[in-house]
């Protein structure tokens, strides 16, 4: 016999089976986790240090996103290769991309690319987000409601101090040496939010391979503004960063490696970083250490 160690059954009444919410990025389980608490089974497919944007969508997945009771995606193409599969769901099933929660006017948008997924690094979009996913658990699981509406609105509180600390940490960085230089673009949201100048070597996305061009031209902003550090990425090889650092050793300039930052995934289950709180603390507290 099943039963569920929370005040309220995790098991849906008509099929008897646990109600099931998957998600793709680590991201997005966490948000669902902090509204539903034990009162449903949550399951993210993306996990530490994999990069949604080259993701390859797995029988298994398929088999997950068909029997899940509800889905939630990012959007904007962050799924890369797995977007067209969620969005032909998004038609008949309760499958929902949460970049639907914001407003055209809240996107950053890269040349003819389109809108940059990485919304996640503004805690105010974030917290528009959360209140998506709460709203769309609620419908689904009326009984449920009211304990998913108490969650949300502390776990707001929790995002609200967690916004206006990052503000004033990154603050604390000298305005000239406020210059984040990672591998690909996934901290525009971030600066814009948090007012630090970000560069990356790649683009929004890390499908295309970055050039020597790009590597040049990364370089030659490190020497030119005198920038102290570079950061790697969890879920992005080191290589093209470790060329710059190279490029920047030939011309007898020193840069150091600021540490990694959590861009498109959480770190480890268990670990503050596998949290999106522990996420971006961690990664404001590295850049702080590295660019004041
Ligand atoms: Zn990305």
């Amino acid at each position: 016999m099943f039963f569920c160690l929370s005040l309220f059954s995790c098991f849906d009444p008509v099929t008897e089976e646990p109600f099931t919410i998957l998600t793709t990025t680590g991201m997005l389980g966490d948000a669902v986790k902090n509204i539903v608490k034990e009162d449903a089974h949550v399951v993210s497919l993306m996990g530490p240090g994999i990069d949604p944007h080259t993701y390859q969508t797995t029988q298994k997945d398929v088999q997950q996103l068909m029997h899940a009771h509800m889905v939630f995606y990012n959007g904007l193409d962050l799924e890369g290769k797995m977007s067209n599969l969620l969005k032909e769901m998004a038609k008949e099933r309760k499958v929902y991309a949460v970049s639907d929660a914001l407003d055209k006017t809240a996107l950053l948008y890269e040349g003819t690319i389109g809108a940059d997924p990485h919304f996640w690094f503004d805690v105010k979009l974030w917290k528009q987000v959360v209140g998506f996913i709460s709203q769309k658990l609620q419908e689904a699981r009326p009984e449920s409601a009211a304990y998913y509406q108490n969650n949300t609105l502390a776990y707001m509180e929790i995002l609200e101090q967690l916004h206006k600390s990052v503000a004033t940490q990154i603050q604390s960085i000298p305005a000239k040496q406020r210059v984040l230089i990672t591998a690909h673009d996934a901290f525009g949201y971030f600066g814009k939010a948090y007012n630090i100048e970000v560069v990356g070597l790649q683009g929004i996305s890390t499908v295309a391979e970055c050039g020597l061009k790009d590597i040049n031209r990364i370089v030659q902003l490190i020497r030119e503004r005198n920038i102290k550090a570079i950061f790697f990425e969890t879920s992005v090889s080191d290589k093209s960063m470790r060329a710059v650092l190279e490029g920047c050793a030939n011309y007898g300039h020193k840069v150091a490696v600021g540490g990694y930052l959590y861009s498109d995934a959480l770190g480890a289950p268990d670990t503050l970083e596998g949290t999106y709180c522990g996420m971006i603390k961690a990664n404001a507290t590295t850049i702080v250490n590295a660019l004041k």
